[in-house]
């Protein structure tokens, strides 16, 4: 399950930020998932909490907040807006498409105290 490295090197960076405000505790996460990305929201939820149990993140709410798809279509020369990764041209019904938006993670804020 790759969720659960995602989720370790999420609560790496977190905690890194967390010490470097000199911060007790992490409240919340604000957490950019592209739509195209190959993670599932709900198993990385679960393995977070699972890898923060312990550290000053434990507890915490995680909030994942989905960015727009995006690919461009050969056969229609230009961008167009993608829901998931496999999914063909919502104009011409081609797979003939380039991911450019939508395959990124990054943590965006984190609640501390
Ligand atoms: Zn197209």
């Amino acid at each position: 399950m790759h969720e659960m490295a995602i989720a370790e090197s999420m609560l790496e960076i977190v905690e890194a930020t967390a010490r470097g405000n000199a911060a007790v505790r992490v409240s919340a996460i604000w957490l950019e998932l592209g739509a195209l990305s190959h993670v599932e929201s709900h198993a990385l939820t679960f393995c977070f909490d699972a890898v923060a149990r312990g550290s000053l993140a434990e507890g915490a709410r995680l909030e994942i907040v989905t960015l727009p798809g995006e690919a461009w279509c050969m056969p229609c020369g230009e961008r167009v807006g993608l829901q998931r990764r496999g999914d063909p041209c919502p104009r011409c019904g081609s797979h003939q498409l380039e991911v450019v938006r939508g395959d990124e993670m990054r943590v965006k804020e984190i609640a501390i105290a």
